[in-house]
């Protein structure tokens, strides 16, 4: 049952209810037993009529005269002996009183015997009995309640002769009553008290249950479940007025590095009690004066007013030191550590540049190494400025928006004949200048574009490579984020099928980064995708490991040789003989091809003559060109 605060009756409602309630039953109670008396005294009145009328002879002497003889005295004796009658007066149709049962006639006064005399009257001349119920406690002779009933009399035959006024008794009676009524009256408010307590008791059990569900809501609503702590939205919402007491504000962003190997490594319920940790540990380092929250996953910011860069500083590096102690989980150690970005601003300035400001400045930390503080400077805001403005154009350049792809030729070393091109994203600003791949890749990966844009470029290039002649292959780069989900070697594969593109003439090209990492997967993929026949490059070799584990186990079809090989050629040609050299024969034993980059002049060439090298590549033959021109080069070729 859902109950708010409108429909529920609160206490002190219940209470007057219950109040109001036992003032009117006992008000209705004390006019029930005025009631049942005089409804007592008018049968007892009436009965008592009857009794005497049908038991008197010559009643009509007696109403007129007023003087019993001694056989009415006696009938007169016994009626008042008949149902707690103390006394009885007769009175004539005209409403004087022709006798009285006893003495009390001589103590009359003339006022009361005229009201009498009314009274009577009336009740002859209307033939309605009139009961009054009198208090006799201030009167001599009489008893403390009592009933005067004036009542008619009527003859045998049914007509009205005379009134007679008739004093019951009613005390014991009332008392009684009153007795009765008492506990009436005291226990049917209870028992209604009781009747209307339970449901409020119940209601406010259940206004108590509301209001723990509101507050859990709430807690739902502003706090983090795993931490405890404040979550985005309260702090947000908590922001503003926080601010208003501050000139400055110092805002810290801190993300853990690597939490998905601490998860890996210490199962979901270990990265939880990390987190928890971190949580905590920032919170006891930044004092009472700041707000702080999780913003969800590894990020926690935190806000401190009129603290200097140097206060700052100062915290984040003891919040750095103490996370990177590590913790214990049940008897396991957990170590890890957190990037921090640092940003001082105007308390007036808006939160979401605050929180850019110290996110550029932690994006600083983890591109350094990770686990280290960056204060945000203007320097970094133009760089921080760029990236934003990178992913804005990425984000719309999904569907190929501001996308292009540049392609250059991969030449045969002897005959100089084309004999492929690799296809080279670039990335077009509003203004028309090219943003580098190698600038904008990272961030397309960074923000989880990069498997729409890659199976963009898939596309193009082979549509593109497709008009070409049957010879000239297309090599395409692919971002190791590509094989994350498992299903690029479907995704070829419908690819080569809708377009009726030979595999053969298909080249992917990957770097070792993906190796590294690879659980299983990845080979798998490069199995499936070398198995439909398109040929698989390791691009870049040179540049990292260059493991040659990495190639004799994966199966490479081609080795492209990077162009910092060739960079070095001016210093110590003969040196770069022999490791050139060396990798080609290397390639060569393993069945690759060994294609070098970076081919920049007729020197490179001639050094390279002789070598026994498959394909080269670099500015001699071609920049990376529009493929109108790609296509008009093969032409003029
Ligand atoms: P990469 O695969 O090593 O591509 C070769 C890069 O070297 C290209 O830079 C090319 O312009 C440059 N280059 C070629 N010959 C010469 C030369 O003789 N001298 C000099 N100085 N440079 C030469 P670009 O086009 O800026 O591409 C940079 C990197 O961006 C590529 O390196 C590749 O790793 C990446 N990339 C490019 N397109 C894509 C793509 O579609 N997907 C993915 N994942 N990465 C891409
Ligand atoms: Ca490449
Ligand atoms: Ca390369």
């Amino acid at each position: 049952m859902i109950i708010n605060k409108k429909s529920f009756p609160s206490i002190l409602t219940v209470c007057a209810m219950t109040c109001a309630l036992m003032v009117g039953v006992w008000f209705l109670l004390s006019n029930t037993v005025d009631k049942v008396v005089e409804k007592e005294a008018r049968t007892t009145a009436i009965h008592w009529a009857d009794y005497f009328v049908s038991h008197l002879d010559d009643i009509e002497t007696l109403i007129t005269k007023g003087i019993p003889d001694p056989k009415q005295s006696a009938t007169i004796d016994k009626a008042v002996e008949f149902g707690e009658v103390f006394r009885f007066k007769i009175f004539r149709p005209d409403g004087t009183n022709s006798f009285i049962s006893d003495e009390y006639k001589q103590k009359q006064d003339e006022e009361s015997l005229i009201v009498e005399n009314k009274k009577a009257a009336r009740v002859f001349n209307t033939g309605n009995s009139n009961i009054e119920i009198k208090d006799g406690r201030q009167k001599a002779n009489r008893p403390d309640v009592y009933v005067e009933a004036y009542v008619p009399i009527e003859d045998k035959s049914g007509t009205r002769i005379g009134v007679v006024e008739v004093y019951i008794d009613q005390t014991e009676m009332v008392a009684s009553l009153k007795d009765g009524f008492n506990w009436i009256a005291l226990f049917l408010p209870i028992i209604s008290a009781l009747f209307f307590l339970i449901p409020a008791l119940a209601l406010l059990k259940e206004s108590a249950s509301a209001k723990e569900a509101k507050a859990e809501a709430e807690q739902l609503a502003n706090f983090d479940s795993l931490t405890g702590l404040n979550n985005r939205r309260s702090f947000n919402d908590s922001a503003e007025s926080y601010f208003k007491d501050y000139s400055s504000i110092g805002t810290l962003f801190i993300d853990v590095d690597n939490f998905k190997k601490i998860n890996d490594e210490n199962g979901h319920d270990g990265g939880d009690a990390f987190l928890r940790s971190v949580g905590h540990t920032i919170k006891s380092k930044l004092g009472e004066n700041a707000i702080f929250a999780r913003f969800g996953g590894d990020e926690f910011v935190a806000c401190i007013g009129d603290v200097t860069p140097e206060e700052l500083k100062i915290i984040a590096q003891d919040i750095l030191a103490s996370i990177a102690k590590g913790m214990i989980h049940r008897g396991q150690e957990i170590k890890g550590h957190v990037s921090i970005g640092l940003n001082i601003s105007k308390s007036n300035e808006p939160l979401t540049d605050m929180l850019h400001a110290a996110d550029a400045a932690l994006y600083k930390s983890k591109s350094e190494g990770k686990n280290t503080i960056t204060i945000f400077s203007d320097a970094l805001s133009n760089e921080f400025k760029r990236q934003q403005k990178i992913e804005k154009l990425l984000n719309k350049a999904v569907d190929g928006t501001g996308l292009e792809i540049y392609y250059q030729p991969i030449n045969q070393p002897e005959t100089k004949k084309i004999l492929g091109f690799e296809a080279l994203l670039r990335l077009r600003d509003k203004q028309g200048e090219m943003i580098s791949p190698e600038e904008f890749i990272p961030v397309a990966e960074r923000l989880g574009l990069i498997n729409d844009i890659g199976q963009w470029v898939l596309g193009e290039a082979v549509k593109t490579a497709k008009e070409w002649s049957n010879e000239t292959f297309i090599s395409v780069n692919l971002s190791s984020v590509q094989f994350d989900q498992g299903d690029l070697p479907d995704f070829i594969n419908g690819l080569l099928v809708k377009h009726n593109f030979p595999a053969e003439r298909l080249e992917v090209e990957i770097t070792e980064s993906l190796l590294i990492r690879d659980d299983g997967s990845t080979q798998k993929q490069l199995a499936a995708i070398k198995s439909m026949g398109v040929s698989i490059a390791m691009d870049d070799f040179g540049t990292g490991y260059s493991s040659l584990g990495y190639l004799w186990k994966y199966g490479f079809d081609k080795l492209k040789v990077d162009r910092s090989f060739l960079l070095g050629y001016d210093q110590d040609p003969k040196k770069l003989e022999k490791v050139i050299g060396s990798i080609i024969h290397l390639g060569h034993c393993i069945d690759m091809n060994v294609t070098i980059e970076g081919v920049e002049s007729d020197a490179h060439i001639s050094f390279l003559k002789g070598m026994n090298c498959d394909q080269l590549q670099g500015y001699y033959f071609g920049k990376p060109m529009t493929q109108a021109n790609a296509e008009h080069m093969m032409k003029a070729a």
